[in-house]
C-alpha cells in the first residue's frame, strides 16, 4: 500500500468561488522531530505549526520566495516557535521552558503554552524582493483559530482552517486543510467588504466541517479522495497539481561560511575561539558547525 504522506493538493469548486488545499505530513516531519526529541504537547504544536506553513508556503507563486510563520510570546511557556517553507523544503523548531512546561496539563491549551502571544506571518518574494507581512494576536482554542483570525482579520478572506496530528507505531503524522471564499473578481484586488456569512460560503465551510481529523491525518486516504468525499455533490470540483514536501535546511558548512564572510573581520576575529573555530548553531536542526576562520579570511 502507498502511504499518500509528505503530499500536498489543491483545488477548486468554482461554481462556489471557494478555493482549498489539503497537506499531510509523514516521513518529513518525522524527520524534522527528529533532531529535537520534543516532548508531546510541542512536537503536537510544532506538527501542526508545520502542516499549516506548508498550506501557507505552498500559495507562494514565486519557486524561491520564502514563507515564515513565527509565534511569539511574552512570557509562555513556549518563548518561540518558527516554521518557514521555501520550494516544497519545510523546517521548524521551537524554544521552551521544560520546567514550565511539567506543571501545565498534558494536553495543553494554545494559552496554556504561549500566552498572550502573537502570530506573524511573512511571504518573502525572491524575485520582486517584496515582503509582505501580517501579525495577529495567537488567540483562539487551537493554533488552526489562530490561523483562522489571520485570514479574517489580516487578510479579510473569509477561511476555514483545520489541523490535526497523530503520533502512532508509524510515527507522527499531520494534516492541514485551508479552505476559502474569494468571490467572482476579488482574487489579489484589495477587498473593500467581506462578508463572513455569504450563503454560497456558508455552504461550502459546513462541508468543510464535516471532515474529520483522522480523515486528515489517514495515510491510506488519497488526498484527492478526501477532497472528493467532502465535496463530491458540488456542480465541479477541480484538483490542481499535487506537490511533494520534504524536510530542508540551509544549514550546509558551505553556506554558513558564505554567511560568516559578511562579517566584518574585526567581529570575526571576536567569533572565533582558541582553536581557531567559528561555532554556529543550526537552531531548525538542533546541529553545531565548526567553520575554520582561515577558511574565511583567505
Ligand atoms: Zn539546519
Amino acid at each position: 500500500m502507498t502511504a499518500h504522506l509528505d503530499t500536498l493538493l489543491g483545488f477548486t469548486i468554482p461554481s462556489r468561488h471557494a478555493r482549498g488545499r489539503m497537506v499531510r505530513l509523514g516521513p518529513a516531519l518525522d524527520a524534522i522531530l527528529a533532531a529535537h526529541g520534543y516532548p508531546p504537547a510541542i512536537e503536537k504544536v510544532l506538527a501542526e505549526a508545520l502542516a499549516l506553513t506548508a498550506l501557507l508556503g505552498s500559495t507562494l507563486k514565486d519557486e524561491d520566495g520564502q514563507m515564515t510563520l513565527q509565534a511569539q510570546t511574552e512570557a509562555g511557556v513556549i518563548e518561540l516557535l518558527v516554521c518557514d517553507y521555501r520550494g516544497g523544503a519545510l523546517r521548524g523548531y521551537a524554544k521552551f521552558d521544560p520546567d514550565r512546561l511539567a506543571e501545565i496539563p498534558a494536553d495543553p491549551s494554545l494559552f496554556a503554552l504561549f500566552g498572550k502571544g502573537y502570530l506573524a506571518i511573512t511571504f518573502d518574494q525572491s524575485v520582486t524582493g517584496e515582503r509582505y507581512q501580517g501579525i495577529v494576536p495567537l488567540e483562539g482554542a487551537s493554533l488552526a483559530e489562530a490561523a483562522q483570525s489571520y485570514f479574517t482579520q489580516s487578510e479579510q478572506i473569509p477561511s476555514l482552517v483545520r489541523l490535526a496530528t497523530v503520533h502512532d507505531d508509524a510515527g507522527c503524522r499531520a494534516g492541514g486543510m485551508l479552505l476559502q471564499h474569494l468571490p467572482e473578481g476579488e482574487e489579489g484586488r484589495e477587498r473593500l467588504h467581506t462578508r463572513l456569512d455569504h450563503p454560497e460560503w456558508e455552504h461550502v465551510r459546513l462541508l468543510g466541517e464535516t471532515m474529520s481529523t483522522d480523515e486528515l491525518t489517514d495515510s491510506g486516504l488519497p488526498l484527492g479522495d478526501l477532497v472528493w468525499r467532502l465535496f463530491n455533490e458540488e456542480e465541479e470540483v477541480r484538483l490542481l497539481g499535487e506537490s511533494m514536501l520534504a524536510k530542508g535546511c540551509r544549514c550546509d558548512p558551505e553556506h554558513i561560511a558564505s554567511v560568516i564572510a559578511r562579517f566584518p573581520e574585526v567581529e570575526r576575529r571576536e567569533m572565533t575561539d582558541e582553536s581557531g573555530l567559528i561555532g554556529v548553531d543550526c537552531a531548525f536542526c538542533a546541529r553545531r558547525f565548526e567553520i575554520d576562520a582561515d577558511s574565511i579570511a583567505a
